[in-house]
């Protein structure tokens, strides 16, 4: 660390817009896209930016001055290292200083000063070692797929293969973009920058190049199979679980399988929405499923015990209790779906349906004349 008021060759009495000014001229005589690769350069660059952050900020400039009053840096000139206790040095007050700077406040990355240039001079700096600086990855889209599933492997679990249509790196170009035997040219407008300066007042702002629309590179003669894209839609089946007690609707997530991330970015993630088949038989509501239980009059007059179907294939044994009306729901607990948390299951619902013949024969017209004077009448009861 050199005396930043040095680093910047302004005089300690300086105005915050000579301190700009300075700083500016210097960045700009040791910014690294003038000097790729020249580690000296580097290194005089990040102490400008020091500098500058300190100096530039009013109540930072302050405490840099009371301690530099204090000795905390060391005479001016010749700048000095840590530990090397120069002549009027005080390491002591040095760390204070430090401290009172905080983690962040002393020391910077790189990376963190090329976005604060880019912005000052509308240009994507480069990064360590003089290697362009690409702009920021970018996390891949996520994707959508539907798939169906019956009403028993809805209840029981399974594993399907769900086609998904997603964009893939072309083969032929490797992603490219350039017909094979070609290589993308660096981009005449931006210089391989991917943005454009915008000069409006004393700060340029940067927008995507127009001409390679960001990628700092051009196709001159484009891969036939993608026509320049250097993406391929492509179908990819994966193998999905689809857990028991899946509802219709339910939504499955997939991690990093959705759209390939841009730039290293991570892949997007892939949602796959279940839908299930109705079942002839049950209703799902809930973790609980209904079955409809036909039943004659007398068995719902008498009570009887019935033999229902239950999801699976099974059977149960159902009471149906004496002076069961139509629509009298039995729940037979356990017997319904698999719940998706917590485990366990919901229950069967058995509703009562009284079944009434569509036809009769002689003999049954006869047998429900005489019940039916036999029985009171129902609309007495109903009615008064
Ligand atoms: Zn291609
Ligand atoms: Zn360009």
């Amino acid at each position: 660390m050199t005396d930043f008021y040095q680093t910047l060759g302004v005089p300690k009495t300086a105005s915050q817009d000579e301190i700009k000014k300075a700083f500016r001229k210097k960045a700009r005589e040791c910014h690294p896209d003038r000097n790729q690769g020249d580690a000296a350069c580097e290194e005089r660059f990040k102490e400008v930016n020091q500098a500058y952050e300190t100096l530039s900020d009013p109540e930072k400039r302050k405490q840099y001055d009371e301690y530099s009053r204090l000795g905390a840096f060391g005479p001016g000139a010749g700048g000095f290292r840590p530990g090397a206790g120069g002549q009027g040095f005080d390491p002591r007050i040095f760390q204070q200083w430090q401290q009172q700077q905080g983690q962040g406040g002393a020391s910077f990355e790189f990376g963190d000063m090329g976005d604060i240039l880019s912005s000052l001079f509308g240009a994507a700096t480069t990064g360590r070692g003089g290697r362009r600086r690409r702009p920021a990855a970018e996390r891949g889209a996520d994707l959508q797929a539907d798939v169906t599933v019956s009403f028993d492997e809805s209840l029981e679990g399974a594993t399907v293969r769900v086609p998904v249509d997603k964009p893939d790196t072309c083969d032929t170009c490797h992603g490219t973009g350039a017909a094979p035997g070609t290589t993308p040219k660096i981009c005449p407008d931006c210089e391989g920058r991917g943005v454009v300066a915008q000069n409006q007042g004393p700060f340029a702002l940067s927008q995507p190049c127009p001409r390679c629309r960001g990628a700092g590179t051009i196709v001159e003669t484009p891969c036939p199979t993608c026509k320049g894209s250097g993406v391929r839609r492509r179908t990819r089946r994966y193998s999905v679980k689809v857990p028991a007690g899946v509802k219709d609707g339910t939504r499955i997530r997939i991690k990093g399988k959705g759209e390939a991330g841009q730039r290293g970015g991570p892949a997007g993630d892939l949602y796959v929405v279940v839908h299930v088949e109705s079942d002839d038989l049950f209703d799902r509501r809930g973790d609980d499923l209904v079955i409809d239980v036909p039943v004659t009059l007398s068995e719902a007059a008498l009570g009887a015990r019935v033999r229902i179907p239950t999801p699976g294939g099974g059977h149960v044994s159902l009471k149906v209790p004496a002076g069961s009306r139509d629509g009298r729901t039995l729940r037979l607990r356990g017997k319904g779906a698999p719940k998706l948390k917590g485990g366990g299951r919901g229950d069967l619902l058995a509703r009562v349906r009284i079944a009434v013949p569509d036809k009769v024969n002689k003999e049954q017209k006869e047998l429900l004349e005489r019940l039916g004077e036999a029985l009171p009448d129902p609309r007495a009861a109903a009615f008064g």
